[in-house]
Parts: structure tokens; C-alpha cells; sequence
């Protein structure tokens, strides 16, 4: 049976690296693909990252009752299409949604059987530098994201598992417990 997993963490925390690395030891799961109305950052590619919609075209998806969950992050709107899970559970898949804490809980009040997973930072510190240290946001994008962390940390009080990202390797073998026998 095909089981659904939401993965979580603050902006910087390298999350997605970690699911990366996951996935190449993994390809059994697959990660969702959700709809963002943020700019494209360089290397990002529509239909891989993300499908970059305009505003417009977001606020059509939300009239049409396309999203199983959706969220404003950072002044910009993101949402996980429900078509997309349902297809993916149907053919028996083992999906991965990457999205923010308040999606995360919203698709586990629906799907009650979704295993939320948090991963944190060794410390806020050092999710701060990280986050420096990628370049691709403004100060003023850096502090908005900064400002999130408080309410993600506490909304990870509420998740299944939290995995601390000290070391990659360690990080994915954590989430290999978690996942590979859940
Ligand atoms: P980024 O702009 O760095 O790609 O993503 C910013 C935040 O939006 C991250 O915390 C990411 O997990 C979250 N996010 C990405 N896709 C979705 C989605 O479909 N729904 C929700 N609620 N959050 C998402």
C-alpha cells in the first residue's frame, strides 16, 4: 500500500538536499511537485521544482477547489494540487510532500494516516548563516523567513518525528527508519 509523508523544516535547514539524497537511494518514493507563485531561482526548471504559476492563475486553482492543502509563505502563495496526491496514491506510490508546517498539519487533519516529519537545524544560528550563505534572497526575504522559524518550530511540536540535519548522511539514514518501515 502506497503511503503518504510530509516533510517539513525551516527555510536553509537543507531539506531538500536531505530529500535528494533520500530519493537517489530510493526511487520506489516520489516527490510531489506543488504549485508556487514565487519567481523562479536560477537552475530552477517549471514542472521539476515547481509549476511557477501567476497569481492569477493560483487564485483560479483555489476557486476551483484544485488544492488539497495551500499556504502563504513569505508573501508568496504555494499549494500542493490534489489530483497530483490522489494520482500518485492510486498507483500505488509512496509520495513525498515537501511543504510548510501549516500545510503539513492541514493534510494530516485530512489524511489523518500521513506521517509528518520535521527537520530541524542543529540551531537557529546556524539555519541562519546557511541561509546567508545560499545568496538567492533578499535582507528583506532573509528576515521575513527568519521570522517564520518561531512559528514552524512550534508548529513541529505537533508532527510525528522531528530529524535534526547535523550531517547529511545521518539525516537520511534517520529518515530510512522513519520511512522504510512505517
Ligand atoms: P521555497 O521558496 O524555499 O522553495 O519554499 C518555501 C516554503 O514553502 C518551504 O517551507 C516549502 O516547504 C514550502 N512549500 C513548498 N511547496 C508547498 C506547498 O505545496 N504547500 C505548502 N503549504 N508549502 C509549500
Amino acid at each position: 500500500m502506497s503511503k503518504l509523508f510530509v516533510i517539513s523544516g525551516s527555510s536553509g535547514v537543507g531539506k531538500g538536499t536531505v530529500i535528494k539524497e533520500f530519493l537517489k537511494k530510493h526511487p520506489d518514493f516520489k516527490l510531489s511537485i506543488s504549485c508556487t507563485t514565487r519567481g523562479m531561482r536560477e537552475g530552477e526548471v517549471h514542472g521539476v521544482n515547481y509549476f511557477f504559476l501567476s497569481k492569477e492563475e493560483f487564485k483560479q486553482f483555489i476557486d476551483d477547489e484544485e488544492f488539497l492543502e495551500w499556504a502563504e509563505f513569505s508573501g508568496n502563495h504555494y499549494g500542493t494540487k490534489k489530483s497530483f496526491v490522489e494520482e500518485c496514491l492510486k498507483n500505488g506510490d509512496n509520495l513525498i510532500l515537501e511543504i510548510d508546517t501549516k500545510g503539513a498539519l492541514n493534510v494530516k487533519r485530512l489524511m489523518p494516516d500521513a506521517v509528518l516529519i520535521f527537520i530541524a537545524p542543529p540551531s537557529v544560528e546556524e539555519l541562519e548563516a546557511r541561509l546567508r550563505g545560499r545568496h538567492t534572497e533578499t535582507e528583506e526575504a532573509i528576515q521575513k523567513r527568519l521570522a517564520s522559524i518561531k512559528l514552524e518550530i512550534e508548529n513541529s511540536k505537533k508532527f510525528d518525528y522531528t530529524v535534526v540535519n547535523d550531517k547529511v548522511e545521518k539525516a537520511v539514514d534517520d529518515l530510512e527508519k522513519i520511512m522504510c518501515q512505517n
